[in-house]
């Protein structure tokens, strides 16, 4: 079955899906993006997704392609027509196509582009393992909450990781605290069972995931807090793992090749994992019922 893109109002075949040379996506990266999980036909947080495309759309002075509504359809729409349930969608925005001139054009209209693909369900920590993280200078710009297309330092982080046999790269900044991973927020538990993830701010990207998992640890009772931990304190950490729409919740089991706590899955990492696996698994369900109220 061929893929089918949604540009500008109309799907197409993916391989003549095109935008413009002059897009200023293409041009400048002025544009922003999301990526919603698919789970059994579920977008899954949908609305914190959406919700954060107006933020970095606003945030960047690009008009909203659409209505909240519309695009909601729309990204039903591009899952059905590909026959996507177990993956993801991918919606990018940018601010339309102009002449090439930094400033912004008088007028311009912005491009919507979402596509979907198949990726396979989470699955328990047990059956994924974990991972490895290496670290790297934080070399990004200062506004690291917008999700912006301009993903070049996140590109050649996620290049170095691979060429060393990791799965991400860490960020650390000036202060020698980790900021995010490449493209996955990042999560340890000290010696004394407390969660601690970064503080959201300009230095990383709110994550939906991130917040998610914030909200489902909440509700087990168990210590959180919200701020920077250096790279030291990673490695010294009992539990290491990173959040992402894709990731889910991802054990991290050696930093720079040092074993995170005992090198194996911790049992705060396995439990959120199952935790978020259950989350999105109730997320199916409502769906089914919704459909189900409508026959
Ligand atoms: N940080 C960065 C830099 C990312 O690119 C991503 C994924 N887009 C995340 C964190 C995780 O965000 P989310 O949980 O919303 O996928």
């Amino acid at each position: 079955m061929s893929r089918i893109a949604y540009v500008n109002g109309r799907y197409l075949p993916h391989g003549e899906a095109a935008v413009h040379i002059e897009d200023r996506g293409y041009q400048f990266s002025d544009g922003i993006y999301e990526v919603i999980a698919l789970r059994d036909g579920a977008l899954i947080d949908e609305e914190p997704h959406l919700v954060r495309l107006e933020r970095s759309l606003g945030e960047l002075r690009i008009d909203p392609p659409m209505g909240r509504r519309a695009l909601a359809a729309v990204l039903r729409e591009v899952a059905r027509r590909n026959r996507v349930r177990e993956g993801i969608v991918y919606i990018q925005v940018t601010r339309g196509v102009a002449r090439r001139d930094h400033a912004f054009p008088a007028k311009a209209r912005p491009a919507l582009v979402v596509t979907a693909r198949r990726q396979g369900p989470s699955k328990p920590a047990a059956a994924t393992g974990g991972v490895s993280v290496i670290s790297l200078p934080d070399i990004r710009w200062t506004r690291c909450d917008i999700k912006s297309i301009a993903l070049l330092p996140n590109v050649l982080a996620k290049q170095q990781a691979r060429e060393a046999g990791a799965f991400e790269a860490w960020f650390v900044d000036e202060a020698g605290q980790v900021t995010e991973g490449s493209s996955t927020n990042a999560w340890i538990v000290t010696d004394k069972g407390e969660l601690i993830t970064r503080d959201p701010g300009n230095a990383i990207l709110n994550g939906v995931t991130r917040r998610t998992i914030l909200n489902l640890a909440a509700e087990r009772q168990i210590r959180l807090v919200e701020r920077g931990f250096t790279l030291e304190e990673a490695k010294a950490a009992r539990e290491a793992f990173v959040t992402s729409t894709t990731a889910c919740v991802m054990p991290v089991l050696r930093i720079d090749d040092m074993p995170v706590g005992d090198g194996r899955v911790g049992s705060l990492s396995a439990a959120l994992r199952q935790a978020y696996f259950d989350y999105t698994a109730d997320a199916e369900e409502e769906v089914e019922e919704t459909v189900e109220g409508r026959v």
